[in-house]
This record gives structure tokens, sequence and C-alpha cells, in this order.
């Protein structure tokens, strides 16, 4: 079983908001020991050993500027932990209300990010804001995927309005070659939208980290027709275990061939094609 994950969260534990940290664990804190230190750093080799643990070849780590939701974890870590192990491929994270977005995009370029994570929930904007166009832009130019949060949060200070599906299926349309990974595929009340936009548009994709994934045939009944659309991912740290969640996705009533897309075949392909 080969596993690409493509959904891991950093951050210290002081980085993080209260409420956010203890949600993550609430959801399985199997490492919450082995990955900070006394004073609640995160232990880079640590964070690199439980990949090899766990069977994972490759996993996305992701930053984040949410400074009144989960907090700020800065891009900066992210790419220092991926220079030290090639394992991880570093993201970027752009906040429009916080930051000059495509000064901001450039300069993260620059740090040597290899996709960009949007969220609009937390960050208050939506995913058509037309400040980003210049970014999806680039992203298309640059062959370049980019996360959207897509779904609800329970974090305090979150806003459902953003996560309006239209606002998403908007920038599908505008941007046909822009790789677009839906994170959580529509948590909480639009798994249909999710799976319609992956179906109708040729570049839209479903991560399904933070959904339990023993029943996503319940949520995606479309999955074993288009099994190519769907990528493995954790929200790790909050997860009950990333190779657990990976067998789960083994017990699913699908063929080999479509659990070996999910787990690994389709982030090669669309994350790391010059490796594929
Ligand atoms: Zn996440």
């Amino acid at each position: 079983m080969k596993i690409f994950d493509v959904h891991m969260h950093i951050g210290d534990k002081h980085a993080w908001t209260e409420e956010a940290f203890g949600f993550l664990m609430s959801l399985g804190h199997r490492y919450e020991e082995r990955l900070y230190d006394e004073d609640g750093n995160q232990n880079d080799s640590e964070l690199h050993n439980i990949l090899i643990d766990e069977g994972v070849e490759h996993a996305i780590l992701l930053p984040e500027y949410a400074p009144k939701t989960t907090g700020i974890h800065p891009v900066e870590r992210v790419i220092e932990i991926a220079e030290k192990y090639p394992r991880f491929i570093p993201f970027g994270f752009i906040n429009p209300s916080l930051h000059h977005s495509t000064q901001e995009f450039e300069r993260q370029l620059n740090l040597g990010i290899r996709g960009l994570k949007i969220h609009p929930v937390h960050c208050e904007h939506y995913v058509n804001d037309r400040n980003l166009y210049p970014l999806y832009d680039r992203c298309m130019q640059l062959n370049m995927p980019v996360m959207m949060h897509a779904g609800t949060s329970i974090f305090t200070g979150s806003k459902m309005r953003y996560a309006d599906p239209y606002s998403y299926d908007d920038v599908a349309t505008d941007f046909p070659d822009l790789t677009i990974i839906l994170a959580h595929g529509g948590r909480g009340f639009w798994y249909q939208q999710a799976e319609f936009m992956v179906k109708r548009h040729k570049n839209v994709y479903i991560d399904v980290c933070g959904l339990p994934p023993q029943n996503l045939l319940k949520l995606f009944p479309v999955l074993p027709r288009f099994p190519e659309k769907f990528l493995f991912g954790t929200d790790f740290p909050g997860v009950p275990g990333i190779r657990t969640n990976a067998e789960a996705i083994y017990g699913l009533k699908i063929s080999l061939e479509a659990k070996e897309l999910i787990c690994y075949g389709n982030a090669m392909r669309v994350i790391l094609p010059d490796r594929a």
C-alpha cells in the first residue's frame, strides 16, 4: 500500500489557537506526545519519522495565515522542513484580507512553494475574489495546483457564507486549465455540488481529508466511476492515524486500482507529474 497524503498541517502547539488545537487532538492524538517538545515546538525530525513509520512516500505540508480562527503557521517553516526532508512538498498560503496577494505570492514562490492553499472560510473572502484571479492565472501557467478549503469549519470566527459552492464553480469555469483541489469535498452541506464539480470540470479534484474514510461511498456515490478525481489526505495532526485512514480506504468496496489511485497514483499524477 503506497500512501501520498495531500493534506498535512504544520504548526507548533502555541501557534494554533487553543480551540483549533483542542479540536484537532479530539480527532486523534496519537502523534501528540511524539510531535511536540516540552515547550510545544514541533519536532521536525519526528514529523519526518512519523511519515516513515506510517509508510507515507510523499506529503503536502500546509502553512496557514488565519489569525482570527486557527492561528499563523508560517510558510517559512514549511519550506525549512521540506528542504530538510524532500518527502514533504511545500505549499504556500494567501489570505487576501492580510496579504498583498500578488506580492506575497511571488515572495512565497521565490521561497520554493509547489502549490497554493487558500481558506475562504477562515480568512473571510470568496474564492472568486478578483484579487485572487492573477494568482490563479499564474498558477495555471506554472502548472501549480490550488487547494481550496471547501466546506464548513467549526472554529470560532469561521464564516460559512464564504464556502458558497457556486463561487468555486466560477473559478473552475474561468480557469479550466487550473488544477483545483477541493479540500474536504464540500464537507457539511455541499458534497453533492463538489461531486458534480469533479464530474464536470476536468481539472477539479476532491481531497477527502477530514472525512471518515469508511463513509466515502455514501458521501460520494460517484466515486467508483471517477476514482481518478479523489485524493487521499488526513488533516494531520488531527487524524486517528495516517495508515489507519488509508487502510479504511482499502476496506471500501471499490476496485484495487481505484484504491491505489486514491491513496497514491492520483496525487503523483497531479502534484508530482515529473516524478510519476
Ligand atoms: Zn486542513
